[in-house]
């Protein structure tokens, strides 16, 4: 096996090195992803080196790819739904171990006053620790094969290739016979939908919910609203396909989009839902989640890029927030979702399609047209010995 000096071969014995790595590299704005050999790590204090086996793709990379970032954010490596497993930790990382199968979730500092409280997504460094892609302190994690500093620290992770550099923080260590299939998209888009419902809105047995849109977040939502009890649960969308699986997955009530009075719709004679949830980010749709709430309801939105008009009275008594990460704390909502998927309570295996890493660009096309809820990336190290836990070991949807 080859290696040079400071380079760990793959599948070796692996300490302070950099790994070869097989990422995929987007090298342009709007550019598509190219899979290349590149150079990750060593972990630095408080960083741990990750061989990933899954990687879900989430809608913000998709954004980030085009135009979020800005020209300067590239060459980079996205991917922030990441599950594997530790091989090596940097300097300071005493309660990770190598062997550790941890889910990658977004970056938090730890210190300031939300993480404290335990609201780590409205950290006060969470733009730079996350959408920024270089980290706090700007360093590099991988190179490309010629040396060059690759945007490496996107969400903290940065993980579409076979190796990532995380932090300590944002490893979340699960039990290892877990599908990474299921896994990884529990970093980030599942655990903002179910976050929403669960931390945010906490809604409680008897409540009514109408979720506006109902993709992955939408519908993780959806399956957290269900595993609440949830007297009435609203599913709101264009796509007819979606509102099916909406319907399949625990949705009592369905309505389109389009409808010439949406709110109306939504209502449907009552004096309106305890709680509404937004996924959509279209101006006409936000006001709608808004004006659909009955008194003493609580609206979120977590996706908006449009701006919102709302109209005052619609607010009397009640509350709008706009959810981060679901508001949840990672290192709490990931183990209970995970109780949860073992208990048949939240199936996401359904939603759930896999793709190499050379097919991340049919991935984002196939989410994007809706064909597929949440395409996950499988890494060669997701490899399961024949008769191992897979997704058909899941619970099967009611
Ligand atoms: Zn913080
Ligand atoms: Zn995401």
């Amino acid at each position: 096996m080859s290696r040079e000096p400071g380079v760990a071969a793959t599948g070796g014995p692996i300490t302070d090195a950099a790994v070869r790595s097989r990422s995929a590299v987007v090298r342009e704005l709007r550019g598509g992803y190219v899979v290349e050999d590149v150079l990750v790590g060593p972990a630095g204090p408080g960083e741990v080196l990750v061989r990933v086996q899954a990687c879900g793709l989430c809608h913000t990379d998709a954004i980030a790819r085009s135009g979020l970032g800005g020209a300067g954010f590239f060459p980079a490596v996205l991917g922030h739904e990441g599950a594997g497993v530790v091989v090596a930790v940097g300097p300071g990382v005493e309660h990770l171990a190598p062997g550790t199968t941890v889910v990658l979730s977004f970056d938090s500092c730890g210190r300031c006053a939300p993480c404290r409280a335990g609201r780590p997504s409205y950290c006060v460094e969470f733009l730079e620790r996350n959408i920024g892609g270089r980290g706090i302190d700007d360093r590099v994690a991988i190179r490309d094969a010629g040396g060059a500093p690759l945007t490496s620290r996107w969400f903290g992770q940065s993980s579409f290739g076979e190796f990532a550099i995380a932090t300590a923080r944002n490893c979340v260590p699960v039990e290892d016979d877990l599908p990474p299939e299921i896994l990884a998209p529990l970093g980030c888009g599942f655990l903002t939908g179910a976050g929403t419902v669960l931390v945010e809105l906490d809604l409680r047995a008897g409540e009514t919910l109408a979720v506006f849109g109902v993709g992955a977040v939408g519908l993780s939502a959806i399956l957290a609203a269900k595993a609440r009890g949830a007297a009435e649960i609203v599913a709101v969308d264009v796509q007819p396909a979606r509102l099916a699986v909406a319907e399949r997955l625990g949705a009592t009530r369905v309505v389109d989009g389009t409808a010439p009075d949406l709110v109306q719709a939504v209502r449907a004679g009552t004096s309106g839902l305890d709680a509404t949830f937004d996924t959509t980010g279209r101006a006409s749709v936000m006001a709608a989640a808004v004006e659909s709430l009955g008194m003493g309801g609580r609206s979120a939105l977590c996706a908006a890029t449009d701006e919102l008009t709302v109209r005052p009275q619609a607010l009397v008594g009640r509350s709008l927030t706009y959810v981060r990460e679901g508001s949840a704390d990672p290192h709490t909502l990931i183990p209970e979702l995970v109780r949860m998927w073992r208990a048949g309570a939240f199936p996401v295996e359904s939603l759930v399609r896999t793709y190499g890493l050379d097919e991340l660009d049919e991935a984002e096309r196939d989410a994007a047209s809706g064909a597929v809820v949440k395409p996950v990336i499988l890494l060669p190290a997701a490899a399961r010995p024949p008769g191992g836990p897979g997704v058909a070991a899941g619970p099967a949807l009611s």
